[in-house]
């Protein structure tokens, strides 16, 4: 049996008297893939951030086993003792610098480790000599990417900005850097999670080739197929607490779900077929004409986009994190001003936002920490901020707060926030949490639109099964939802006319939607040759 190179006893890390890690025992062997299997919020980041040194245990200890097979005691300050004990980490934020080049990421990586006493200098590399150095030449630099990316099918140009790439190859970037300070032991939090079918395809053959090397790999993850695919063994997480440790095949996908969230799972449910499609005329709700939106950069973010949502239907959009989905979504809102070409919400141009909300549309925005909640203001008044939820509650002009009240508490019990205090500060709940404030708020007023981004990303099972019982009511109310999303099996489960959009392109796609790898490739940009 081989040995464990990382084991964690006992660990505890509690935020105020909130436990994060409850407690839990890990152990990693030598050259296998270990996957963390959780819900969100169920403590996975949190762990591996002790791991890696970004917290300090609360209590427990952890041991690592060094190059002479010695198990010793880690008491990791910062990730720079971590990456000096051969522990490297890919966020799932990544961490690199935009405006510098590829080389460049990799050479601060290395500069980063140069402080380290010399016996953690990394043993394998060429690039050792280089290591001794305050300041990398250029073409140093370059070079060790280079052969980086050669040695471990890590395909990047060196010379690129990061700023410039896309997500999947910001992620080999990560992966880079840690191989450049030689890690060991790999934590990647999330990693698929910014990557297209294909791209997960590859990234597992990637995967399984740093386990050749004989790296051990700690993969998170909350999608169940993947860690049954990639993983030698399966460690559950579930509020906190480890509940499972056990080889991958040991338990079926179900049985790790019901280990996951404690209790039986609701099956979602699989025939979406809409009544309301067939024998009604269509009734035009958005309508978008040739429009194009410069982003941030003022690069074109979307590009000539023509479009329509009817009531009655659920229309998506797949496709991966940062192709101008959200530029999109913020100029149909009226939150963006380097747009042109026209949008028809109900058969006016409303402009600005007041407008937009004012024709009757609703908005789950994909950033809620600086556009879906306020985080200063309690629960109740983040539930019912918008001026219509005011109207209705308002008697005699006067806000009746017995009624305030009872609504807040009862979209509190509907979505199932959690804690159910309505009158702490909405800055004191999880991002989970956070996010179903914003889904009840938007989805209880039933809007003629609801543009709707990711709108279950950072929820548990049960809460986004929730979510999507509440956008087919929408539907079968005859109002219209947009749904962009790159979680891809959420838009093909709901939607009833398809789009993938593609470095600000939109591509017609409900012909594909039982075709993933076709999917895939649109996703991609593969097939799509006119630029
Ligand atoms: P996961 O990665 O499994 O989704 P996290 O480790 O990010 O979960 O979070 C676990 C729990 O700890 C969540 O409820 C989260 O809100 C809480 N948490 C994480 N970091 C902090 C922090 N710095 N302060 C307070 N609470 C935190
Ligand atoms: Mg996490």
């Amino acid at each position: 049996m081989a040995e464990n190179i990382l084991e964690l006893r006992n660990i505890t890390k509690t935020f105020g008297d909130f436990a994060a890690v409850d407690g839990v025992d890990f152990e990693l062997r030598a050259g296998e893939i270990h996957a963390i299997l959780g819900e969100n919020g169920a403590g996975k980041s949190t762990l591996m951030n002790l791991i890696y040194g970004l917290y300090q245990p609360s209590g427990g200890r952890i041991y690592v086993t060094d190059r002479e097979a010695w198990q010793r005691r880690l008491r990791a300050k910062s990730p720079r003792d971590a990456i000096a004990n051969g522990i490297g980490m890919v966020h799932q934020h990544f961490m690199l610098i935009e405006n510098l080049t590829v080389a460049e990421n990799i050479a601060l990586a290395l500069g980063q480790l140069r402080s380290n006493p010399a016996r953690n200098v990394p043993s394998n590399g060429d690039y050792k000599q280089w290591l001794g150095k305050f300041r990398f030449k250029k073409e140093d630099a370059i070079r060790i990417t280079e052969e980086l990316s050669e040695r471990f099918g890590l395909i990047v140009d060196p010379t690129a900005l990061v700023g410039s790439l896309s997500v999947g190859l910001k992620q080999r970037v990560e992966i880079l850097k840690a191989l450049a300070v030689d890690a060991r032991i790999l934590i990647l939090d999330e990693p698929t999670a910014v990557l297209s079918p294909q791209e997960v395809e590859g990234f597992f053959t990637i995967l399984r080739k740093l386990q050749a090397d004989g790296r051990a790999i700690i993969f998170i993850s909350h999608k169940m197929k993947e860690v049954l695919s990639i993983s030698d063994r399966i460690t559950v997480l579930r509020r906190g607490k480890k509940v499972y440790l056990g080889p991958t095949g040991e338990l079926t996908a179900r049985e790790l779900a019901r280990e996951m969230i404690g209790e039986e799972i609701n099956d979602v449910e699989r025939s979406v077929s809409n009544p309301h499609l067939e024998n009604t005329p269509p009734d035009n709700v958005l309508q978008l004409s040739n429009l194009t939106v410069l982003g941030s950069r003022d690069e074109v973010a979307v590009s000539d986009v023509s479009m329509e949502t009817c009531r009655g239907e659920i229309v998506g959009i797949a496709g991966v994190d940062g192709n101008g989905q959200r530029e999109l979504a913020e100029a149909i809102m009226g939150l963006r001003h380097n747009a042109s070409g026209t949008i028809g919400i109900l058969g006016a141009n409303p402009q600005g936002i007041k407008a937009v909300r004012r024709r009757g549309v609703g908005y789950i925005p994909e950033d809620r920490q600086t556009t879906g909640v306020i985080a200063a203001f309690s629960v109740t008044d983040n539930l019912l901020l918008n001026v219509t939820h005011l109207a209705n509650l308002a008697q005699w002009n006067v806000l009746n707060q017995k009624r305030k009240r009872e609504t807040a508490e009862q979209l509190i019990s509907d979505y199932d926030i959690r804690p159910p205090l309505a009158n702490i500060p909405a800055s004191s709940l999880s991002g989970g949490n956070q996010q179903k404030i914003v889904l009840a708020r938007e989805i209880s007023l039933q809007p003629e639109l609801l543009i709707a981004v990711n709108p279950t990303r950072g929820l548990d099972v049960n809460a986004a099964h929730y979510v999507h019982e509440n956008l087919l009511a929408q539907r079968d109310k005859k109002k219209s939802v947009l749904l962009i999303s790159t979680e891809l099996d959420e838009v093909l489960l709901l939607s009833d006319r398809l789009y993938v959009m593609s470095r600000g392109k939109l591509i017609e796609a409900t012909a594909q939607r039982n075709d993933i790898e076709a999917l895939g490739l649109l996703m991609t940009g593969e097939t799509h040759t006119e630029e």
